[in-house]
Order: structure tokens, then C-alpha cells, then sequence
């Protein structure tokens, strides 16, 4: 028996369905497929269970996400980063509601016109809700594949998805495509993890390439990633009474439709008097009024660092400030927003 033949065996028969019970296992509906496996793109399954619950509980159908304003998405999504998500998702269920009749495309190649729907997710949808013999190949499946047949391409550049591909078809069980890709992704998740894998009780011992060759921690292999851009973000937490100013960002940039304080960016650490020559001037603000340094932390973002400072002004009413495209909001409202999570660990700190 070939090498791949084996492993599609063993790893049919390592399967246990009651082993890792997750509320997206063994459902057929597209949409909560669709779902969950967005959310679990940037997103661990323990962390991932009750915002999906949430979700489904606010938007239960595509026709009830399609119908919700992005605002109430992306305040679904809050804490789960990586809001481009959010923002394909409601942008693809419209997708679907004119150009599908409301009904979730059900092929492969269908379901990659919608946005935010790569080769995975379209693998993933197309075999479980719909049996259409597509093998998956995430982040576990990559690291499987690796590891046992020693491919030593880097699993972060484009072009190695080939190479992988290959062998995924090789080993992939197209008469039971839903059982096989949760097998191998269970397998990865829950055997051949990440940092300390399951070797001595791996039913691929015997013939894992890694194994062999003491090549565990080697194995897959990643490109060292490009410097990240630095950033450095300064906020104004402007009050007056009970209100406070805030904006929604609009560039095509990081946090893209969240709320956030009126912001400064500069190009270094800057201080004091910075801050309020230019929030005075920007906020058309009088200038008696004091700035202090409230919060400052650093964010890490996939190809960005943030420096962040919060700096604190209050407004006497006749003070009150003009802003176009700002808002001021009663504390009280202030759940009705979305912002970014930096926000939620200032207000948790502060506030
Ligand atoms: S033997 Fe170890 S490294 Fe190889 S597949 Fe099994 S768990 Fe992964």
C-alpha cells in the first residue's frame, strides 16, 4: 500500500466524530458553515464558539444578514479583529440575495464569486453542506501535510499551495469528502498540533516523515515575514458632560467603518504641546483647555505596530466643538458602536 493510501486509512480509522464537539460540526445548513468558518479564519475554536452562537442568534439566516445594516455587523463582530470579515460577509449576503435568489450558491467554483469566499472556505461549504468532493487545505491541513510527507515548501507563500495541493489530492477520499476534510482537520487540531504534537500515540508514527527525521520543529516551514509598519495613533477622549466626540473611519485602511476618538497620526512619539497645537486647531478648540496623557499601549497588528496614546480633554459647554463627520454621543450609547478592541481595554481601564 502507497504511502498516501495508508494515511487516508489510518486517519479514517484515528476519526472519532464525538471527540471535538463544536456547535458548526455536522450541521448541512451553508450559511452557519459559512459562518464559522470565516469566524475561524483568524480565530481559534474555543475563542470562536460564543461569538458564532451571537452571530447566529442576531442574523439566524443570509437574508437577515443581508437585510442588517453594517454597522450592527460589524458590532457583532467586535473583539474578534480582523473586521475585513465582517464587512465581505454582510457584502457577500447581499451578493447572494441579487445575484442567488437569497440561496447559497452550491458549487465550489460558485461559491468563490463571493466575497471574502477563498479556495478553503469554498472547500469547506461546497463538501460539507453540499458533498461536492473538494478537499480543504487550511492552516491544519498544511501542517499535516508537511510533517508527514516532509514538504518542506513555506506554508506563507503562494506558490507552495501547488505543491500541497498535490499531495492533498493523493490522500484526499472523494467518496466521503465531508467525513475526510473534518478528519484531517480534527487531526491537525487535536494530534499533530502546532507546538507539542501527539507523536507517541499518532497513528502516523510509523511512517511520519518528520518523525523520522527529528524534523517536528522544523516542519512546516514559513518565510520570516516582512517588517511590519510602524504607526503611531494619537487619541483625543474629548468630553463634555455626559457626551463625548467620536468618528467613524472611512479610509480604506485598518478598522475601516469602526468608531474610534477624532485621531492624530504622526510620524513619531510626540508630546504635549503637539497634541494641542493640532487637536486645538483641527477641533477648532479654545485654548485654555488642558490635554493629559490618559492611556498609552502598542497594538500589533498582522503587518502593523501601533503606538497609541489616548490624551483626555473636558469641554465647557460654550467650548462645544464642530467636527464634520463626528458625533457626540452619550456615554450611556456608547455600546451601540463598534470600535476597535484597543478601545474596550481603554474603557475597561479607564472608564
Ligand atoms: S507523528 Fe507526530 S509529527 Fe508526525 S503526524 Fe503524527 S503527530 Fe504529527
Amino acid at each position: 500500500m502507497s504511502k498516501s493510501n495508508h494515511f487516508s486509512k489510518k486517519l479514517l480509522n484515528w476519526y472519532d466524530p464525538k471527540a471535538r464537539s463544536l456547535p458548526w460540526k455536522f450541521i448541512k445548513d451553508p450559511y452557519k458553515i459559512w459562518v464559522s468558518e470565516i469566524i475561524l479564519q483568524q480565530t481559534r475554536a474555543e475563542q470562536a464558539t460564543p461569538f458564532y452562537r451571537n452571530f447566529i442568534q442576531l442574523f439566524p439566516t443570509v437574508g437577515a444578514l443581508a437585510k442588517a445594516e453594517l454597522d450592527q455587523v460589524l458590532k457583532a463582530w467586535e473583539g474578534l479583529g480582523y473586521y475585513s470579515r465582517a464587512r465581505n460577509l454582510h457584502h457577500a449576503a447581499n451578493y447572494v440575495q441579487n445575484n442567488f435568489a437569497g440561496k447559497i450558491p452550491s458549487t465550489y467554483k460558485e461559491l468563490l464569486t463571493l466575497k471574502g469566499v477563498g479556495p478553503y472556505t469554498a472547500a469547506a461549504i461546497s463538501s460539507f453542506a453540499f458533498g461536492e468532493a473538494q478537499p480543504v487545505l487550511d492552516g491544519n491541513v498544511f501542517r499535516v501535510l508537511s510533517r508527514v510527507f516532509g514538504i518542506e515548501a513555506p506554508i506563507n507563500v503562494g506558490s507552495s499551495r501547488k505543491i500541497f495541493q498535490k499531495q492533498l489530492n493523493k490522500i484526499f477520499d472523494k467518496k466521503r469528502p465531508a467525513l475526510f476534510n473534518q478528519s484531517i482537520m480534527d487531526f491537525g487540531a487535536t494530534c499533530c498540533k502546532p507546538s507539542e504534537p501527539s507523536c507517541p500515540s499518532c497513528p502516523m508514527a510509523d511512517f511520519c516523515f518528520a518523525l523520522k527525521n527529528k524534523q517536528i520543529h522544523q516542519l512546516p516551514k514559513k518565510l520570516k515575514p516582512p517588517k511590519k509598519k510602524i504607526r503611531y495613533f494619537n487619541f483625543l477622549f474629548l468630553t463634555s458632560g455626559k457626551k463625548l466626540l467620536i468618528e467613524q473611519r472611512t479610509e480604506k485602511d485598518i478598522w475601516q467603518n469602526l468608531y474610534q476618538f477624532p485621531l492624530l497620526e504622526s510620524k513619531e512619539l510626540v508630546h504635549e504641546d503637539f497634541i494641542k497645537d493640532n487637536f486645538r486647531s483641527n477641533l477648532n478648540l479654545n485654548k485654555s483647555i488642558n490635554f493629559d496623557l490618559v492611556y498609552s499601549t502598542t497594538r500589533i497588528l498582522t503587518h502593523q505596530k501601533l503606538y497609541v496614546q489616548i490624551w483626555a480633554a473636558n469641554l465647557r459647554k460654550k467650548d462645544f466643538t464642530e467636527k464634520e463627520g463626528a458625533l457626540w454621543v452619550n456615554n450611556s450609547d456608547l455600546h451601540k458602536f463598534a470600535f476597535p478592541k484597543l478601545f474596550d481595554l481603554f474603557f475597561n481601564d479607564i472608564c
